[in-house]
């Protein structure tokens, strides 16, 4: 997507944004084994900033950290759709990215950028700590410059992830400020 060009209010407030994040950690999958040591004190995730938070409706960050079966998607729908604008999802961990060992399950996605924009990857399986905190310093590049626009891609393209979920899903409820 083209770069919106941010004016001086919206750059400063990225600037500041970057450095206080709030983090949903969706623990879908195996991966959810590496964020206590990033959370703790080995590799304290708080000297950037950052910190974990119980409510999408308070996140910034939703954290996804495996594969994703068709009735987890639709929980990970919702919840993003919960969380206030800007936000951001990183998906954990190969299954996230290509479906990972269970590429050919019938339950579980291939994809997850299909249904929801995806800000950040981090591929492995599953990734170490080191890789977690390497991709969080990513995403605070990314929002200081402006390009962590996952969330309005999300609006822009509203029909085109609207068609994919539902092509897995069934009916999915929308979100009332889509409405508008
Ligand atoms: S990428 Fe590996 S560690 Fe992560 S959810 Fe898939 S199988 Fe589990």
């Amino acid at each position: 997507m083209a770069n919106h060009e941010r004016n001086i209010w919206e750059k400063i407030a990225d600037q500041l944004r970057s450095k206080s994040l709030w983090m949903l950690h969706y623990c879908t999958g195996c991966g959810a084994i590496e964020l206590p040591p990033s959370m703790t004190s080995r590799f304290d995730m708080e000297r950037f900033g950052m910190g974990p938070m119980a409510t999408p409706r308070q996140a910034d960050i939703l954290f996804i950290t495996g594969y994703l079966s068709a009735k987890t998607l639709r929980r990970v729908i919702y919840t993003y759709e919960q969380m206030p604008e800007p936000k951001y999802v990183i998906g954990f961990g190969s299954c996230t990215l290509n479906g990972g060992i269970y590429y050919d399950s019938y339950a579980t996605i291939n994809r997850l950028d299909y249904y929801i924009p995806v800000d950040l990857y981090i591929a492995g399986c599953m990734p170490r700590p080191e890789a977690l905190l390497e991709a969080f310093n990513e995403l605070m590049k990314m929002i200081r410059k402006g390009e962590a626009n996952g969330w309005k891609q999300y609006k822009e393209n509203y029909d085109w992830y609207k068609n994919n979920q539902i092509r897995s899903l069934g009916e999915v409820l929308v979100h009332d400020e889509f409405h508008e």
